[in-house]
């Protein structure tokens, strides 16, 4: 057998077509055009990709897209001073600061920095506080973007064991209360679980975050199993592969995310939905 492919790029391309939709209706209503500034310190390769990424469909989408780099040696109250400057401007309603942060600067401080009504990332402890008490929260792009594929795929949770591998605060422990939130019985696993493939294997529905090249072997699989794989990492050959062998798993799964094409455009999809979000909410308290 094989499993279903879970088109990432498709689900990604409906959300931002109607978000755009909504864009231009919320322009032609207020006179507004929401405004998401990204900023990069530094000059990581994979991080100017990201944020070249994001600023591009914002601008598809129809926001002010603005980008702001800084070099890699800012110090910390520089940076500080500008997310100040950032939450003061009216025109900026998404404010995202590409992570990782160079060595000298404190990423939490920065995050808590950010006023929680920008923060379109979900990072700040007071959308990650709202999400675990079951409130209106920036819910973090890619769990927001796989909950979205499980929606797409009519993907059933409520009652089903739902194994969350990974923990970070990025993904596994938001993804994790996600799954909660929609019934799932969820077991969330880290790099100390014992016996992980034993888990994972009691698992009607996986989630693969941990960022090692194919660690989840099919055999780990239960047959029928929706696999939701997270992972960029590059395999032996220097090719983009996820946290799961696909090639295994596909003949197992019941329903598979590839890597590429599988949650990774749903991040930024969901950045602009939350973006729009962020705008729509401050007009409604005008
Ligand atoms: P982190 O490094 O922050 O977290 C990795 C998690 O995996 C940790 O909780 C860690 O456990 C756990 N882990 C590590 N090794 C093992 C192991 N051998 N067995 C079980 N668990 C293990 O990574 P992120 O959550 O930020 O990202 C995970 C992956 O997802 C990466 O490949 C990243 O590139 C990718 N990613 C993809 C995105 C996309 O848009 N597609 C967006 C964000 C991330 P412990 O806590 O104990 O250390």
């Amino acid at each position: 057998m094989s499993a279903k492919l879970i088109d990432g790029k498709a689900i990604a391309a409906a959300v931002r077509a109607r978000v755009k939709e909504n864009i231009a209706e919320f322009t032609g209503r207020t006179g507004v055009r929401p405004g998401l500034t990204v900023v990069l310190v530094g000059e990581d390769p994979a991080s100017q990709v990201y944020v070249r990424n994001k600023g591009k469909a914002a601008d598809e989408a129809g926001f002010l897209s603005r980008q702001i780099d800084l070099p890699a040696e800012t110090n910390e109250r520089v940076l500080l001073d500008l997310v100040a400057r950032l939450n003061a401007d009216d025109t900026v309603h998404g404010i995202l600061v590409q992570l990782p942060l160079p060595g000298q600067i404190d990423e939490a401080k920065v995050i808590e920095a950010i006023d929680p009504r920008k923060d379109v990332d979900g990072l700040h402890p007071m959308n990650a506080g709202c999400l675990f008490t079951g409130r209106t929260a920036f819910i973090p792009c890619t769990p927001y973007g796989i909950l979205r594929m499980l929606d797409h795929e009519k993907v059933e949770l409520k009652g089903k064991h739902a194994v969350m591998v990974g923990r970070s605060n990025l993904v596994g422990k938001p993804a994790a209360m996600l799954l909660l939130s929609r019934h799932a019985t969820v077991t969330i696993c880290h790099s100390r679980t014992v016996d992980l493939p034993y888990v994972v294997r009691s698992g009607d529905v996986v989630v693969a975050a941990v960022g090692r090249a194919e660690m989840i072997r099919g055999s780990w699989i239960k047959p029928g199993a929706v696999v939701i794989d997270v992972g960029m990492n590059r395999n032996a050959e220097g090719k983009l592969c996820g946290d799961v062998a696909f090639d295994e798993a596909k003949e197992v799964a019941g329903l598979i995310t590839p890597v590429p094409g599988g949650v990774g455009p749903m991040t930024i999809a969901m950045l602009l939905q939350n973006t729009y979000e962020a705008a729509s909410r401050r007009a409604a308290v005008r």
